[in-house]
């Protein structure tokens, strides 16, 4: 089994070599996403190709000696099936996210502060955090997800939201950005302030 779980963790190595290639820097920038999209597709699939077959090959030579031997009792292996599946959700593995939200546009959520007068020391940190869209966002097809991580938001080089303004540092689609932008708070972040009130940012922004 420790021969499967190198290949595992060599295939992870692969997703997260794919996800940060630059691809073919003379194609354009949709090319290179669709490139690198595929990529973690590819993977992906080979993964749970591995993993569905040697799962599958496990159960039924555990289900056939346990049957030969007249050993098998349904609790214990419920018990067992219990234990095994919490090793196995504790073992890295690249996923596909969606963040699962109320409606975006619901407004309860949505946390107003003064960010014109402090965005020239804030920088907007909050837009190079990172999080995961949510189907009504990928339904709109405005707010760009990370092809090569599935569906994170998109950032660029510099590790800001690509639709984050960089001369002005403003939200381009302020209109359609996605529920964490409305409901996120920066006011307790210490990744942002060491005091927001008296507008004392961390120093390593
Ligand atoms: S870090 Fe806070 S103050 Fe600065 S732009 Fe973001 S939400 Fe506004
Ligand atoms: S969508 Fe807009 S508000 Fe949200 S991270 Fe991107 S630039 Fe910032």
């Amino acid at each position: 089994m420790s021969t499967d779980r190198s290949g595992l963790m060599m295939r992870v190595a692969e997703v997260e070599q794919a996800a940060s290639l630059k691809g073919d820097v003379s194609a354009s920038p949709l090319q290179r996403d669709l490139e690198r999209g595929l990529r973690f597709a590819h993977v992906m699939m080979s993964i749970n190709q591995l993993e569905g077959r040697e799962g599958a090959i496990f159960a039924r030579a555990l289900a056939e000696l346990l049957v030969g031997k007249g050993m098998l009792a349904q609790e214990e292996l419920q018990t067992m099936m219990s234990q095994v599946r919490q090793r196995m959700e504790a073992q890295p593995a690249p996923k596909v996210m969606l963040a699962r939200t109320e409606d975006k546009y619901g407004g309860e959520h949505t946390v107003l502060l003064d960010c014109a007068s402090r965005i020239h020391i804030c920088k907007a940190k909050c837009c190079a955090l990172n999080f995961y869209l949510t189907d009504q966002d990928l339904d709109e097809g405005i707010v760009r997800w990370d092809y090569g991580r599935p569906y994170w938001i998109q950032k660029g080089e510099d590790g800001y939201c690509v639709h984050c303004d960089r001369g002005t540092w403003r939200c381009r689609v302020h209109s359609y950005r996605p529920y964490v932008c409305r409901a996120y708070d920066c006011r307790n972040d210490e990744r942002i302030w060491l005091d927001f009130e008296r507008m004392i940012p961390n120093p390593e922004l």
